[in-house]
């Protein structure tokens, strides 16, 4: 990973293309350290919800182990909630979304937000890599079932062997991260990714080559928005 300290941020909002497994969770917290702005990975706040123990709860759990898209509702109100106190005072000024559009509707609607909220458009960062590349990694990826941390058993195993190096949490295969079922979220990302990319090319659209190692791509993305933070700042 590329180290130094945070930078205020001039580019608002950086939204994070990529396949299941891409590195995008990786390398958006990364960013949004080295940015000093927040990140909100609206996967991780799905799968938190899921948990609950109630019929939402259970209706996610379904939607989240079939790899398949919830709807935009529901996605929209978690951005717009955080994207409002983002850029409230005292709030972090910027954000990061990974995972987030998903479809032209939900890019539509963030465009409105950002309008509404007097933001710039967002520049958006596409993490390419290969579909082989993509089920090792994701069949390989084992995450604790008590607090979420990541790991992989090839490139990021715990010292603890099958239990988080956190707390002690027994590290489990996600539901969604079984062949077949990766198989078909890449599919399902293949087809929502072309007509979002196709709405944002031309204004701040950027392709990063993701098969490369974890540095080499971070410092990509930084160089990626540059121009922009400096167009921004001026
Ligand atoms: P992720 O952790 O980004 O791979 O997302 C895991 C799952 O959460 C996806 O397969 C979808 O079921 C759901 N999800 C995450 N973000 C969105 C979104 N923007 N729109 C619809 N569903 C989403």
């Amino acid at each position: 990973m590329v180290t130094s300290s945070p930078k205020s941020c001039a580019v608002p909002v950086i939204l994070f293309l990529g396949a299941p497994g891409s590195g995008k969770g990786t390398q958006s917290s990364w960013l949004s350290g080295e940015l000093g702005i927040s990140c909100l990975s609206t996967g991780e706040m799905l799968r938190s919800e899921a948990r609950a123990n109630t019929a939402r709860g259970m209706e996610l759990r379904r939607t989240l182990a079939s790899g398949s898209l919830v709807g935009d509702a529901a996605v929209c109100s978690i951005v717009e909630s955080h994207l409002r106190r983002a850029f409230a005072p005292g709030g972090s000024g910027g954000a990061i979304l990974d995972g987030f559009p998903r479809t032209v509707n939900q890019a539509m609607f963030l465009d409105s937000l950002l309008v509404e909220l007097g933001q710039a458009p967002p520049e958006v960062l596409h993490l390419d890599i290969s579909t082989e590349g993509l089920v090792r990694r994701l069949t390989a990826r084992r995450q604790c079932a008590a607090c979420g941390a990541v790991y992989n058993l090839a490139s990021r195993p715990s010292s603890r062997g099958s239990r988080c190096e956190r707390d002690g949490g027994a590290l489990i295969l996600r539901d969604d991260d079984s062949e077949s079922v990766v198989l078909r979220r890449i599919a399902e990302f293949e087809k929502m990714s072309a007509p979002l990319i196709d709405y944002y090319r031309g204004r701040g659209y950027h392709r990063i080559d993701g098969d490369g190692d974890l540095q080499a791509i971070s410092e990509d993305l930084l160089n990626a928005i540059i121009p922009a933070r400096m167009v921004a700042a001026a």
